[in-house]
């Protein structure tokens, strides 16, 4: 079922009490759609890249990863289409001046007055006459008076050099993607690999987005996961499916409701695409977009033939032909899977003695910490410290020698933690401990030496 309980508030002050994520910027009062990872936040984050590589490169049989320049050659963009089309509808407000995306504000109007349209599939003018027919008003000041709608191309600029000019400008990346596609023979000749195959890059991307972010599902700098899986033609439909079942295989496993998952195929595909759906997650504000897998055809790959007048060709060295392969990608934000999972941990329950804990059900793999090791008297740190300092070797853990013990269970509810160990007067005598576990809270008591390898089995992924 989906999370009923939860809002972004709670869940943004929720982050923020806790060290999950700050407001960027924050003792200047932020700056519009960028947030901080805090201590427990950055552990979230890593985890979930570290799972998600292990999945689609260290257990794909044929896939490989680049760390490729967020700043490359401004060609690449003229190549990709973003320097021409890599915008949004924008219109204003010339009341207060605010600016909204016509197509957002469309849906939004859409969706509660009960309007079945496919705003993907509208022009600009037809976006302005549904603006005016419906008399949608400024959701700041509530008056209507737009100005028409202009393309925004959503990719910052910089320049290169001491000249600010047009031939030294370059772009922040938007999108990983063209990192593995320019890197395509370099992966191919270096590794051997024969198509089909993969390319995977994580990496920052940055979009000049104006509108509200909803928390971090939508912001100016980003991370991406993106796998580019690089096929004969002919077999485009079938990777399609493949990745399309992949990519939902892998939210399972981290845990995630089949309830609060849909896929959603495009309304209107890209011209050169043969398929494209997305992932949806229902987050608090409602069914959104979490990752996307399209099938590009042979698009990508040739325009950067094109562009750049290198060939792009693979050479089959079984039958000797040569062709530019087809692409199946797989894009998902880190940073928006990380709201989902965020929001599908959240968990307030009420306890017998009439307390609610706040848990978070993070899968043991992403959870921030692992362990918690928790010394039930003063006269226990120093035996506490060196079963934490064994446990540090192989898993990021943390301890809190004060408070009483239901505060300290509390507080690592809270932050995810899914193994209490704690340290009584019999793990002197005996080498016992008690391990509790985050959900069902039960406790076992288990040999010091067993430990390590306790905590392992449950990491497995
Ligand atoms: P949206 O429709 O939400 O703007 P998109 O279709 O433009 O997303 P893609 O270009 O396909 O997104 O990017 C791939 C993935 O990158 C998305 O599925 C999403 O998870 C993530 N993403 C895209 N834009 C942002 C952003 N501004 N902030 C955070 N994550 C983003």
């Amino acid at each position: 079922m989906a999370n009923n309980i939860l809002t972004m508030d709670k869940l943004v002050n929720h982050c923020k009490q806790t060290g999950f994520v700050f407001r960027g910027s924050d003792i200047y009062d932020g700056l519009a759609n960028t947030w901080d990872y805090g201590p427990i936040g950055v552990e979230l984050k890593n985890n979930i890249k570290r799972a998600w590589w292990k999945r689609f490169v260290q257990e794909s049989d044929n896939s490989f990863g680049v760390d490729a320049a967020i700043l490359m050659n401004s060609r690449v963009w003229d190549a990709s289409g973003h320097t021409t089309s890599f915008s949004d509808p924008k219109i204003d407000c010339r009341e207060c001046k605010m600016r909204e995306r016509a197509d957002n504000i469309i849906e939004e109007y859409a969706n509660k007055h009960n309007i079945s349209v496919v705003v993907d599939k509208m022009s600009n003018s037809e976006m302005e006459a549904f603006i005016a027919e419906h008399k949608i008003n400024c959701p700041k000041c509530g008056k209507h008076n737009w100005t028409n709608i202009r393309q925004f191309n959503l990719m910052f600029e910089t320049s290169r050099g001491v000249t600010d000019d047009n031939q030294n400008k370059i772009y922040l990346r938007p999108e990983t993607a063209q990192g593995e596609f320019v890197n395509f023979l370099n992966v191919q000749r270096t590794t051997r690999a024969k198509v089909p195959f993969g390319i995977a890059q994580i990496g920052k991307a940055f979009r000049n987005e104006i509108t509200p972010g909803n928390f971090i599902f939508r912001t100016i700098e980003f991370e991406q996961m993106e796998h580019q899986w690089f096929c004969k033609g002919e077999d485009g439909s079938k990777f399609y499916d493949q990745y399309k079942k992949q990519a939902y295989d892998f939210l399972i496993d981290l845990g995630f409701n089949k309830d609060s998952l849909r896929f959603k195929d495009h309304d209107k595909l890209a011209h050169y695409a043969a398929a494209a759906c997305d992932i949806q997650y229902l987050f608090p504000m409602g069914w959104s977009e979490l990752n996307g897998i399209h099938n590009r055809t042979d698009y990508d790959l040739s325009r950067h033939q094109e562009f750049s007048g290198k060939t792009m060709q693979y050479l089959d060295p079984v039958t000797n032909e040569k062709y530019i392969p087809n692409v199946i990608e797989y894009s998902i934000g880190c940073d928006r899977l990380l709201l989902a999972t965020l929001c599908n941990a959240y968990d307030e329950q009420k306890l017998e003695n009439g307390e609610t804990r706040v848990v978070m059900h993070f899968a043991p793999v992403v959870a921030p910490y692992k362990v918690a090791v928790l010394p039930l008297q003063k006269d226990l740190n120093a035996k506490a410290r060196e079963i934490y300092k064994k446990l540090q070797k192989h898993f990021m853990c943390t301890i809190d020698e004060a408070g009483s013990i239901g505060k300290r269970y509390r507080r690592q509810d809270q932050i995810g933690t899914p193994m209490c160990v704690t340290i009584d007067f019999d793990t002197i005598s005996d080498n016992t401990v008690t391990i509790r576990d985050r959900d069902t809270m039960e406790q076992i008591r288990l040999p010091i030496d067993e430990l390590i390898s306790y905590v392992q089995n449950k990491l497995v992924f």
